[in-house]
């Protein structure tokens, strides 16, 4: 790992080798070779559950508080990190943007502050229970101590992209929200699991709030794999499309579940347990 070369001459400078060195770590063959058996999981017993904006946060106290009541129940008994979702207010500044012709980086900074209220929102809910909220820097690391220290860390879902924001695939609203941030956090802590609180039992054929009458006849998928919903080429989906190419590349995380907290917040405890409850998404 890293030898020390001296350079042979009276300097004696010294370099370390490395198998990276003149590489421009583009190579396919070459980047191959830096998979790791096995990756290193900094919180392995955290389950990361992000909590709807649109789905969850937006409709007030008769949604909020009855999952808020669940969340205290749970909190002895489980480890967790909450993270928050946008919703309306996001979707009013990107509307306002797109009006604007602002390209995908702008609207990215401007929707990113909404989830962090709703983080505000949750942690001011559950201060007096251990809520606290963190950012996005070094308390990252601390999560299991919050944890162990009886706290119930909280922080915003929205990734830190802002200018850097991927081009979105169609249109201009930026593909990686919230539901992209939680699962990309749930992967690279190593968590134990990723669990999104939706307002739906989990993933149809299309939306059940656009099928009207039609909806209880949708084809309803509870456990699918990431290549055959990738193959079914939905029109919509109930979480971020780009979480799927991501799902396939994940070192960690194998699978994600989405649940009805809203209509059933006792699903939260299932989901914790392992149980098969709402959708499984699965590598
Ligand atoms: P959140 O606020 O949790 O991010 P969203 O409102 O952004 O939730 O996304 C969840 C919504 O996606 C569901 O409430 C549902 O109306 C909609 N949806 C779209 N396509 C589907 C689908 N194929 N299956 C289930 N729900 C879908
Ligand atoms: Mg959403």
């Amino acid at each position: 790992m890293g030898k020390l070369i001296k350079d042979d001459d009276e300097k004696g400078r010294l370099h370390i080798e490395t198998p990276l060195m003149g590489e421009s770590l583009v190579s396919k063959e070459f980047l191959k070779t830096t998979e790791s058996k096995e990756y290193f999981r900094m919180h392995p017993d955290i389950n990361v559950l992000k909590i709807g904006g649109q789905s969850i946060m937006d409709r007030g106290a008769k949604a909020i508080l009855p999952i808020v009541d669940e969340l205290i129940k749970l909190k002895d008994d489980y480890v967790m990190l909450l993270m928050t979702g946008g919703g309306t207010r996001a979707r009013h500044v990107y509307n306002i943007g797109v009006d604007l012709g602002m390209p995908t980086g702008v609207l990215s900074k401007l929707g990113d502050k909404v989830s962090w209220q709703n983080a505000e929102m949750l942690s001011v809910l559950l201060a007096k229970h251990g809520g606290v909220k963190i950012g996005h820097g070094d308390h990252l690391e601390q999560l299991t101590m919050f944890c162990r220290q009886g706290y119930l860390p909280i922080t915003f879902g929205i990734p830190p992209y802002g200018f850097f924001e991927h081009p979105a695939e169609f249109g201009s609203i930026p593909p990686h929200r919230t539901d992209c941030g939680a699962f990309l956090l749930a992967e690279n802590i190593g968590a134990k699991s990723l669990i999104y609180l939706k307002d739906e039992t989990g993933l149809f054929e299309s939306d059940p709030k656009k099928a009207g009458k039609k909806a209880k006849d949708l084809k309803f998928y509870d456990k699918i794999s990431v290549d055959e919903l990738i193959e079914l080429d939905l029109d919509d989906l109930i979480i971020e499309r780009p979480i799927l190419k991501m799902l396939k590349q994940t070192k960690c995380l194998k699978q994600l579940q989405i649940i009805d907290a809203l209509n059933k917040p006792e699903l939260i405890k299932d989901a914790l347990d392992g149980k098969h409850v709402g959708t499984i998404i699965h590598k």
